[in-house]
């Protein structure tokens, strides 16, 4: 398993521990099945308690007594320059393996996997940016201010965008001469565990990044860890109050990348059908499991049913199917359980009295479609901001529209959520979008369907997180700052 170049491995009998791979404690393991057929298309063994001892002891070791702390910032982002060129050589075959992992329809995932290139640039960029040291007269003398790594970093992922989700956390904590244990979820585990081979031949030094899958137990015991410093974690706002509760009694640093119930509000003078189509990636990419996508669609009570003629249109005109058609823009949920909670959430819509548009609770029809968890793109309308469809995270294809009578309202009910992580404001004047913006409590806005910028800090306001990622910023949330006078 050591040339990255080789087509991407299905199977892992050993875990990426202190830059070995290392046969784990026990023989637990998962089947990965094809949430398209349900058949087999790899396996990956699980971490349990000991091998995150090793893991730990492996990421501490290098972070205290390995080159990288004595590295460097030019000779790290070397290394990781290193690791974008043999990645970025590999997209296509990633992009196939996380389809084969989640589902996720293989336009998407090798438009994601592409854009991964940018998002490391971006953090090599930054961090020639940032001050690691500035030396500084004082009114008694000299000071030094200096950003030093925060530690031992134990960084948790899901599964919807799982390579995204481990590379915005483990490329800025290596950056910033952090170690990394990384813990994605088990039905994703294969393409992190390949990241390992890639790193391995990257010339990252043995034990700063450390991939041991595992559920949601050993993943408590992991961040519980006395040697773990820092969480970095993603995933639902759940999960997310558990972590930070308790990395709140043993005083540890955390970032959270939470949940989200997006509102795009469409003004008056918006341009319907460039908003509906732009709605088509920003509600339904990914089948609709994205933390960032746009659910809640705000629109003026004059053109309302102009609007939800619109959105019912492109709804129904979604095609859905096997995930690694590239014409199928719908594909099924990553598993049964997501598709279980989906269709829950469709059948709480028609009992709270929304009006069903497009979609429901049927089964798509279609050969290809009978073995996989698949859910009609759905649309609700006629519904209000109280309604559970509206306030709770569904983490699937379905959209609803609330209409509102003046601007004041759709920020009013833009706001009226626990969540906070991103919206979307559609006009034609883009100077007054921008001004509504500013009462609008969410971390990424996006102004007329602009796709986010990898510079800028992302994360949530509210319950949808704690920090931000991304760029500079993100860089940031891995380091302590030092200060010394002389
Ligand atoms: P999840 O919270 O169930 O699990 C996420 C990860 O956390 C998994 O690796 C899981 O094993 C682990 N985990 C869960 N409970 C844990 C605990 N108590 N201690 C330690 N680890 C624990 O989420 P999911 O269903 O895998 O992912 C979907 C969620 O992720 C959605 O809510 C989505 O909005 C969110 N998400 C957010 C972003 C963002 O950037 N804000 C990006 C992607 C996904």
């Amino acid at each position: 398993m050591s040339d990255a170049t080789q087509t991407l491995a299905k199977n892992y009998s050993q875990l990426f521990i202190g830059g070995e791979w290392v046969s784990p404690s026990t023989d637990s393991k998962i089947e990965i099945r094809s949430p398209h057929d349900q058949s087999v298309t790899g396996s990956a063994v699980l971490a349990e308690k000991a091998d995150i001892d090793t893991a730990v002891d492996a990421a501490y070791t290098a972070l205290k007594s390995g080159p990288w702390g004595k590295m460097t910032p030019e000779k790290r982002q070397a290394i990781i320059e290193h690791f974008v060129e043999l990645h970025d050589a590999q997209v296509n075959e990633f992009a196939g393996l996380i389809t084969s992992e989640n589902g996720s329809p293989i336009w998407f995932t090798g438009m994601l996997q592409g854009l991964l290139k940018l998002q490391t640039e971006s953090f090599l960029r930054a961090a020639k940016n940032v001050e690691w040291e500035i030396r500084q007269p004082t009114y008694t003398g000299e000071k030094v201010i200096r950003r030093e790594p925060a530690g031992v970093v134990a960084a948790i992922i899901p599964w919807n965008v799982p390579q995204q989700s481990a590379l915005i956390k483990i490329i800025p904590a290596m950056l910033a001469g952090c170690t990394v244990v990384l813990k994605p979820t088990p039905a994703t585990a294969l393409d992190s565990l390949a990241l390992g081979e890639l790193f391995k031949a990257a010339g990252l030094p043995d034990g700063v990044l450390n991939i041991v899958p595992a559920g949601r137990e050993i993943g408590e015991y992991l961040i519980s860890h006395p040697k773990v410093d820092k969480i970095t974690f993603t995933g639902s706002t759940v999960a997310g109050k558990k972590i930070a509760a308790i990395a709140g009694s043993q005083m540890k640093r955390v970032s959270m990348e939470l949940g989200g119930k997006a509102a795009a509000i469409l003004l008056k003078d918006a341009d319907i059908a460039a908003a509906v189509e732009s709605l088509k990636f920003g509600a339904f990419v990914n089948s609709g499991q994205s933390c960032l996508a746009k659910t809640r669609v705000l629109a003026p009570r004059e053109k309302y049913e102009q609007i939800v003629t619109a959105l019912s249109e492109m709804v129904s005109a979604l095609s859905i199917g096997n995930p690694f058609n590239a014409g199928n823009f719908i594909g099924p949920m990553a598993s049964q359980q997501q598709y279980e909670k989906v269709r829950n959430y469709i059948q709480i819509g028609i009992q709270e009295g929304a009006r069903l548009v497009t979609g429901g609770p049927e089964l798509p029809t279609g050969e290809d479609l009978k073995d996989g968890w698949y859910i009609k793109p759905t649309l609700f309308a006629d519904v209000h901001n109280q309604m559970r469809i509206a306030r709770e995270e569904i983490f699937g294809p379905v959209l609803v529209v609330i209409p509102y009578d003046n601007i004041e309202e759709a920020v009013m009910i833009a706001n009226d959520s626990e969540y906070g992580l991103c919206a979307a404001v559609y006009s034609a004047d883009k100077e007054a979008a921008l001004e509504i913006s500013r009462y609008i409590d969410a971390g990424s806005i996006s102004i007329n369907g602009a796709f986010l910028d990898f510079d800028s800090p992302f994360g949530g306001y509210k319950k949808s997180g704690i920090g931000r990622e991304a760029g500079i910023y993100g860089i940031e949330e891995f380091t302590e700052l030092k200060a010394l006078t002389l």
